[in-house]
């Protein structure tokens, strides 16, 4: 076995402490990366409180990884040792199911290996990037441009993915009005990635102090969603509303801006069930769908997009101590838009 040493959470309610824990030897198509950053989700966040109901302890969270190869399984051939990669949300599946098959080997019907709270395939838990070190199979590992500032590219492992996978999917571009809602870790970069691709995009946002940081990220209008009046302005103006928010909220307001035929795109994972009325989509047409991270393929893409048009998340470089502090933070919105864990300072 591989030694590691990391942060976890020993159980529910209790903070996020350093641990020594072990990783598996290499497979033949298994590389280890030495972990040079990783970022901070608001997934990691719900999973750590339990938030969602399936935590498993002890924890190590992190799936925005950014690193190093140290060691190469035998039959490696895409990957030598010094490359700069990146690992996401997942870190493994059967890819021969019908969903691996089709690109998506997040929902894998067989064997979906998360990349933390998950089991492998040698039916251990598997724990995150809040770590030194991690042993991954080749297919879940990523190619990154050298040329991105490197801390600033790990969120685009489920942040970034997670907001272009469905901007492809609907084909949003030139001509298109977006409302993206909630200013955060995946919303920051929703904006980035509508306004590379030619839409117009309008950030609603609950924190009226982040217009202008709002408009320097590319967009070209703001709404605050607690001002009324500012919403009823903006009624059946939108053809997609990508949702990104964390916490229970009520989204019939935000159908009332979609223009007939209009998507309501949601990412984001509050726990409890919305209510929403028959009438609200019927009149207009209007679709509700979801979207969940993106597949191999599509991530790939994504960051052969950003190293293309130099996209990468806004972030603040934390050391891994003050990560309960960072909890805290996020929670209250604190954050523009990412902290990302600089690992040499476990
Ligand atoms: P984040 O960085 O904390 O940002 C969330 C933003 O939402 C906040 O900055 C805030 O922006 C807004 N917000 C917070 N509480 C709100 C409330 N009560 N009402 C309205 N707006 C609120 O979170 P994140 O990392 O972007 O993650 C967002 C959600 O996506 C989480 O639930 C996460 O688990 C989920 N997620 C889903 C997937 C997927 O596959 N679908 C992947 C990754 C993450 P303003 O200040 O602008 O209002
Ligand atoms: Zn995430
Ligand atoms: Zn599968």
């Amino acid at each position: 076995m591989i030694a590691a040493k990391g942060y976890a959470v020993q159980n529910i309610n209790e903070k996020l402490a350093p641990w020594n824990f072990e990783r598996r030897e290499l497979g033949n198509h298994d590389v280890q990366v030495q972990i040079l950053y990783c970022g901070v989700c608001h997934s990691d966040l719900h999973t750590i409180t339990n938030h969602w109901g399936n935590a498993v302890f002890p924890l190590v969270p992190g799936h925005e990884i950014v690193g190093k190869i140290i060691a190469v399984g035998s039959h490696i051939q895409k990957f030598k040792i010094g490359d700069a990669v990146a690992i996401g949300t997942a870190v493994d599946s059967c890819r021969t199911c019908e969903e691996c098959k089709s690109g998506h080997e997040q929902f894998c019907e067989v064997q979906p290996v998360a990349t933390y709270n998950g089991v492998g395939k040698d039916g251990q838990p598997t724990y995150g990037g809040y770590s030194d070190t991690i042993v991954v199979n080749e297919d879940f590992t990523f190619h990154i441009s050298e040329k991105l500032d490197l801390p600033a590219v790990a969120p685009l492992l489920c942040a970034g993915i997670t907001t272009w996978s469905p901007l492809r999917k609907w084909k949003v571009g030139q001509g298109h009005k977006i409302a993206v809602v909630g200013l955060g870790g995946l919303g920051h970069l929703g904006v980035k990635f509508a306004v590379a691709l030619g839409a117009e995009v309008t950030v609603i946002s609950t924190s009226p102090d982040k217009e202008f940081a709002a408009r320097e990220l590319g967009a070209h209008n703001f709404i605050v969603s607690k001002d009324d009046a500012q919403m009823k302005s903006a009624y059946k103006t939108f053809d997609f509303v990508l949702d990104t928010v964390p916490q229970d909220h009520d989204i019939n307001p935000y159908l009332t801006i979609l223009r007939t035929d209009g998507t309501y795109i949601n990412v984001g994972l509050p726990p409890k069930p919305w209510e929403v009325s028959s009438f609200s989509l019927v009149v207009g047409n209007k679709t509700i769908t979801g979207s969940g991270v993106g597949g191999l393929k599509e991530v790939q893409e994504m960051l052969d997009f950003c190293s293309e048009k130099n996209i990468v998340s806004d972030i603040e470089l934390i050391d891994i101590k003050d990560i309960n502090e960072a909890f805290l933070r996020m929670e209250k919105g604190d954050v523009r838009y990412r902290f990302v864990i600089d690992m040499k300072t476990l």
